[in-house]
């Protein structure tokens, strides 16, 4: 993590705070004291994330003609990271300090050198940790046994490689995305759901002739960049940090980390590697499977070079959140306020009757009985119409529909914009299309 002074308008216990006061993330387990960097995605959180997996998604599996989905298994056979590289290479380096006991990741201690950064105590020798999740499968708990949660969705993907290939006769290049859990046994967690042990991803392998994949690499960095502009990222607080060839993962010709300015500082938000054709090489070595692309044209057998777009839903959540929050003032008072993208936000429309009048209840139910199958709808009729809009602000709602008196003379309502606060009113019977409107798709 860099340096640079933080430019974050929030820092991450007030946004944990709102995280949990309002129901997008809590604590895991808290009941019983918590659990070590867990966390458990609220009513809001999961719309939240659900949103971004399908931002993802839409932009990388459905509007392309090159990319198709997958979804594989979360437990494989072991023989898979052994031909990764990821049982003898999956490490991080750890070092403990002999008096309080405290165990730190070693790369992370080079800014202080000496002793234990808690206590200033003397630090153990550096050694290697693996840091994939050791399972048994079966009730015998012995060598034979043993299986890994994995710690990426990659290796998914390429075992599944010919199978894609012969299910949908695809020609280079071509692309396999696939979103999933991922565990890695982290030294050290934190930074709320910056690093945590459970985590999902959103991993694209990109499948092209050898001698394209630079070009190739290029523009997936350029496009994964654009994605997180597109979906609202301010241009300020994103950027791209090309690796230097000694910082490279063993297999890789190039890397690049999409970073984002956390109230930390600069720190990864995406990977973006050219793997080379490392990865099918080696399980084409181990299972004696030719993994390769049979050219037509040409009579060639080729082993694909791959790019991978490698992001963590998890940080997408957080920086969306933390690129969303504004406070300001809106006449004397602090209005906190969350601009997320309308397609990222959890709900869409709040519907809300004046007050709690009993022929405006009945109508504003109408309205949102309407409305609940076509958006993500939320209905709240306590307090003051006041407080109940910044209530939705705080949680990035973008329109709220209120129902009031004229509305069961006139059969109209009032649309409240989040971010100008304008109100237009607006027939009943047109307000579907007038909220589609202000909704824009992406
Ligand atoms: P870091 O250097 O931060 O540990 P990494 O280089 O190991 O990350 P990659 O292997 O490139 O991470 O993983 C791709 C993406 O997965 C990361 O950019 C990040 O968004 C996410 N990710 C990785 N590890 C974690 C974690 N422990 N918790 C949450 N997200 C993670």
């Amino acid at each position: 993590m860099s340096e640079e002074t933080p430019k974050a308008t929030v820092d991450m216990d007030t946004l944990a705070s709102l995280c949990k006061r309002r129901g997008f993330i809590f604590p895991s387990s808290e009941i019983y004291g918590g659990f070590e960097s867990t966390w458990d995605y609220g009513p809001l959180g999961v719309e939240l994330k659900q949103n971004v997996k399908r931002a993802w998604w839409k932009a990388m599996v459905q509007e392309r003609d090159d990319i198709v989905g997958l979804d594989a298994s979360i437990l494989m056979n072991p023989r898979v990271w052994e031909a990764s590289g990821h049982t003898t290479h999956f490490t991080d380096t750890l070092v403990e300090c002999q008096r309080c006991h405290h165990r730190f990741r070693a790369d992370e201690l080079k800014s202080a050198p000496g002793g234990c950064p808690e206590c200033e105590g003397p630090l153990t020798e550096a050694r290697q940790f693996n840091t994939m999740f050791k399972t048994f499968v079966g009730p015998v708990e012995d060598e034979a046994s043993v299986a890994y949660l994995r710690p990426e969705t990659a290796q998914g993907i390429f075992v599944n490689f010919e199978n894609v290939l012969t299910a949908t006769r695809r020609k280079l290049p071509f692309g396999i995305a696939q979103q999933g859990k991922e565990f890695r046994n982290e030294i050290t967690t934190g930074n709320f759901i910056f690093r945590t042990r459970e985590f999902e991803a959103m991993e694209m392998e990109f499948f092209c002739k050898p001698g394209t994949d630079d070009e190739w690499y290029q523009y997936w960095r350029q496009e994964r960049l654009n994605w997180y502009l597109r979906f609202g990222v301010r241009k300020e607080n994103i950027r791209l940090r090309e690796y230097a060839p000694e910082e490279r993962a063993h297999y890789s010709s190039g890397t690049t980390d999409v970073e984002y300015l956390y109230p930390m500082g600069w720190a990864e938000l995406e990977g973006i590697a050219n793997r080379t054709d490392y990865d099918l090489r080696r399980h084409a070595e181990m299972s004696g499977r030719r993994l390769e692309f049979f050219d037509e044209e040409t009579g060639e057998h080729i082993v694909p070079y791959v790019v991978e777009p490698a992001a963590g839903v998890d940080r997408c959540v957080l920086i969306f959140l933390l690129d969303a929050y504004h406070e300001e003032e809106v006449r004397g008072e602090k209005r906190v306020i969350l601009r997320l993208h309308p397609y990222l936000a959890p709900i869409k429309v709040a519907v809300l009757p004046l007050s709690r009048n009993e022929q405006l209840v009945p109508a504003a139910r109408r309205v949102w009985d309407l409305l609940r199958p076509r958006f993500m709808t939320q209905y709240d009729d306590a307090q003051s119409i006041g407080r109940r809009y910044r209530r939705q602000d705080e949680v990035g709602t973008p329109l709220c529909v209120t129902v009031d008196f004229d509305t069961l003379e006139d059969q109209a309502v009032t649309i409240r914009e989040r971010d100008s606060m304008e109100q237009v009113r607006v027939p009943i019977a047109n307000l579907e299309q007038a909220l589609r409107e202000r909704l824009p798709e992406v």
